[in-house]
């Protein structure tokens, strides 16, 4: 059964580019509602430590390098079926096939600095959003 929670980055090259208050703007106004939020940095071991499941990938290093250049914000989101919801609010993983509208298509820079994280299963989103807040972050 899909629960309620998601957890997304906001990915380097967004907040470089100075896009966190639009992509906050379109996720508020898809109706998630922002549970737990911080502004932080992922250093090279938290990175490698995140993304762990694509470790055999051959783009896994420079990922790591990528999300470990920068600060990035990360938060819990809450709505019914989260999960699904939102990787169809940041479309698709190469903004060049991601759909019109979606926050990829409008943020995104490339496959790999493509603006936005989202998780793939109530499973991940649970172990995601324990890795980046304590229970006494969350404000449900
Ligand atoms: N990625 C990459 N090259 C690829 C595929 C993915 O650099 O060919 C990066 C990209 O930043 C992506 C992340 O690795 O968001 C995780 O990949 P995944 O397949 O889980 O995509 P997502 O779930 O983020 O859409
Ligand atoms: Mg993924």
């Amino acid at each position: 059964m899909a629960t309620n929670r998601t957890f997304t980055m906001i990915k380097p090259d967004a907040v470089e580019k100075n896009y966190i208050g639009g992509i906050l703007k379109m996720i508020n106004e898809d109706g998630f509602k922002i549970v737990a939020m911080k502004y932080t940095k992922l250093s090279k071991e938290q990175a490698s430590a995140f993304y762990e499941v694509h470790k055999e990938r051959p783009f896994y290093g420079e990922l790591v390098d990528y999300m470990s250049s920068g600060p990035i914000v990360a938060a819990i989101l809450e709505k019914e079926n989260a999960v699904e919801d939102f990787r169809k609010l940041i479309g698709s993983t190469n903004p060049a096939d991601a759909a019109e509208g979606t926050i990829r298509k409008i943020y995104a820079a490339s496959i790999q600095a493509n603006a936005v994280h989202g998780s793939d299963s109530d499973e991940n989103a649970k172990i995601e959003g324990d890795f980046h807040f304590k229970a006494t972050e969350i404000f449900a």
